[in-house]
């Protein structure tokens, strides 16, 4: 395994990691994801993330098991959870969600009984919550620090805007502000990572935890001659998914994809999760898996990174043709 640093901060985290979406407590059964979290942490990963909202907190309930069953020393390994969607359960209550004092407090403590371990190392607040004033969230976070329950707190899917704002309070009450993000970043979605978050990395040493690095399978290969049944996109609820994930246009990337990998002697899915490794500013590339072999193969990205030579990178854009420019001088 290989192991970065996350961001700016002093942890080692493995340049793969193990998630939960869609996956624990929904999709596979309890003893298949056993089984994954064996063969992820023997193979040296130190990262399992999870959130509030994954199955309804189902997925944290079967990773809580698993680690306790596993008796793994709890120094060498890491977990997350993440708050802001609360349950979505149709008798939510209005307190039950977003990033106000309450909801970030009870989330934590929902999630620590729930995994049954004493702190979180990564706390992330899922979403953006624009009607919480910042200094409450970032507030809330160092306090959750201060009391040993949680040990970094970061952001997903926020707006560089919105992560500078949480440093600037930070900094203005001497507080621990946020030190990853937690991104989508695949060859389909490159934006936020290449360009909108550049700064961030220079100016704060922001980390990043990454997701969907084969987009959902698509960047696997298995959809490149038709709909499959028995996979994330025909799971009753994700049809939303499947229609902004199969269009013509990705199917037609992953093709050509297709060629170049099967040219280099790796799968499709290898090269999508190597290229994602191949960006400095990417701490950890966080996999999904439904099944042991898919996981055991998508190990192999890290050996598969040195075949990703300036040409063959190169010839990864020419088939992508999506890299994100600045926007010209002047323009808005
Ligand atoms: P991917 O884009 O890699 O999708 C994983 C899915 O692709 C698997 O569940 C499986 O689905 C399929 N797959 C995986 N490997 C292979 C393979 N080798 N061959 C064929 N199919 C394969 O990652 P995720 O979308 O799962 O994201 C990873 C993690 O990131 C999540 O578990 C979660 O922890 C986190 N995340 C965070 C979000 C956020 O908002 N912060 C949002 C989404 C994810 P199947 O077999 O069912 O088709």
């Amino acid at each position: 395994m290989e192991y970065r640093k996350l961001g700016k901060t002093g942890l080692p985290i493995s340049a793969l990691s193990l998630g939960s979406w869609l996956t624990f407590g929904k999709q596979i059964d309890n003893s298949t994801a056993d089984k994954l979290m064996s063969i992820a942490y023997d193979a040296g990963i130190n990262f399992f993330d999870n959130a509030e909202i994954y199955a309804r907190g189902r997925s944290e309930q079967v990773m809580g098991e698993i680690l306790k069953r596993k008796e793994w020393p709890r120094d060498s390994y890491m977990v997350s959870s993440k708050v802001y969607f609360g349950y979505l359960g149709k008798d939510a209550k209005p307190t039950q969600r977003g990033l106000h004092r309450k909801h970030v407090v009870e989330a934590c403590n929902q999630a620590l009984k729930r995994l049954q371990v004493e702190y979180l190392d990564l706390y992330f607040c899922h979403r953006p919550d624009r009607e919480v004033p910042i200094e409450e969230t970032v507030w809330t976070m160092h306090n959750l620090i201060v009391q040993g329950k949680i040990l970094y707190w970061g952001t997903s899917e926020w707006s560089a805007h919105e992560i500078m704002e949480a440093h600037a309070v930070a900094e203005r009450y001497r507080l621990i502000g946020p030190v990853m993000e937690q991104p989508q970043y695949n060859m389909l979605e490159r934006h936020r990572v290449e360009m909108e978050y550049a700064r961030l990395y220079k100016t704060y040493g922001l980390g990043t935890t990454t997701w969907s690095p084969l987009a959902s399978g698509v960047l696997s290969g298995k959809y490149n001659d038709g709909f499959r049944p028995d996979t994330r996109l025909s799971i009753p609820g994700m049809e939303w998914l499947k229609d902004s994930a199969l269009v013509e246009k990705n199917i037609q990337v992953a093709r050509a994809l297709g060629k170049l990998a099967t040219r280099l002697g790796t799968s499709q899915a290898v090269l999508a999760i190597a290229w994602c490794l191949k960006n400095p500013n990417v701490s950890t590339v966080i996999l999904g898996a439904s099944r042991e072999e898919q996981l055991r193969e998508n190990l192999k990205a890290l050996q598969v990174q040195s075949l990703l030579s300036p040409d063959v990178m190169e010839e990864i854009e020419q088939i992508l043709k999506n890299k994100p420019e600045p926007p010209p001088y002047g323009g808005a």
